[in-house]
């Protein structure tokens, strides 16, 4: 079955709560899954801003019906395809092509160090132009607006390829410390590394990072030795190494919210004793 068959069908069957967050240029929508386990975390997972890039759509399907199913906590956003114009494109014109249906990279169009990126161009086409001005897509809008309305806690761009995770995008020292903590969790379930990268700009993580300051991060999906877009028959390996990842984060906060309450605790202990002892003195 097709991808958009697929997202189809899940969205008619599947008992959750469901939306369509915005339109594509085209009028096609853009719909988000949404799963609730408990209140803490809240997070939202994005696949396919990129059109080549929708071997990462049918991973969205997957965690979507294994975290309905087992997911025990937190409440997750699931985005499966936020460009459904150019997975269009990608799939019957031309299998390389990036962009939206305007021939704008909806990953280079958000307000963060915007048309600054080493790639970026600056003439429309078939990948990396961004836009007139930051958000000047409707995807970019719909993505963004759905983002400041949840106020979610991380966000997780999937992408292809190259076995890769990005997290950073000029965080200061503390919030580099936290972020990382997150980047590893996600890091010690897929195997993939985390990469520095220098040169990105406009990407909806570096917006995460700098205009939200939570923690963001892009996975590349699929060994950089496949050329794009990726066959399905490497599908089940990407399942497999990804198949923790939902799970591992909303565990990872409550971990750290359990800790931050324990310690929390133990300090208001240590806070009574010592008046304590000062009373008795
Ligand atoms: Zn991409």
């Amino acid at each position: 079955m097709c991808i958009f068959s697929l997202i189809q069908d899940l969205y008619n069957n599947l008992n959750c709560q469901k939306q369509v967050v915005g339109k594509s240029f085209l009028g096609k929508p853009i719909y988000c899954f949404t799963i609730k386990k408990s209140e803490y975390p809240v997070l939202i997972f994005t696949y396919s801003i990129h059109a080549r890039e929708y071997i990462t759509s049918y991973l969205a399907i997957e965690q979507i019906k294994s975290f309905y199913k087992k997911g025990k906590m937190g409440t997750v956003h699931f985005i499966p395809m936020v460009n459904p114009d150019g997975v269009e494109i990608a799939l019957t014109k031309n299998p390389l092509y990036k962009a939206n249906a305007r021939g704008v990279d909806l990953n280079v169009n958000f307000d963060a160090n915007w048309g600054t990126g080493k790639q970026n161009v600056f003439v429309k086409g078939e990948q990396n132009y961004v836009g007139t001005h930051p958000f000047s897509e409707p995807e970019s809008l719909a993505l963004r607006d759905f983002t400041l309305k949840i106020n979610p806690d991380m966000t997780v761009s999937y992408h292809s390829k190259g076995e890769e995770i990005y997290w950073e995008f000029f965080q200061d020292k503390k919030r580099l410390k936290r972020d990382c903590v997150f980047a590893k969790v996600i890091s010690d379930c897929t195997g993939y590394p985390m990469v520095r990268i220098k040169d990105s700009a406009g990407g909806y993580k570096d917006w995460c990072v700098q205009k939200l300051k939570i923690p963001a991060v892009t996975i590349e999906v699929g060994s950089d030795l496949l050329s794009h877009p990726l066959d399905q028959r490497h599908l089940p390996e990407i399942l497999a190494k990804n198949q923790r990842v939902v799970f591992a984060l909303t565990e990872k906060f409550n971990e750290l919210l359990y800790e931050k309450s324990a310690c929390a605790s133990k300090n208001s202990l240590k806070k009574g004793r010592s008046a304590n002892r000062r009373d008795n003195s």
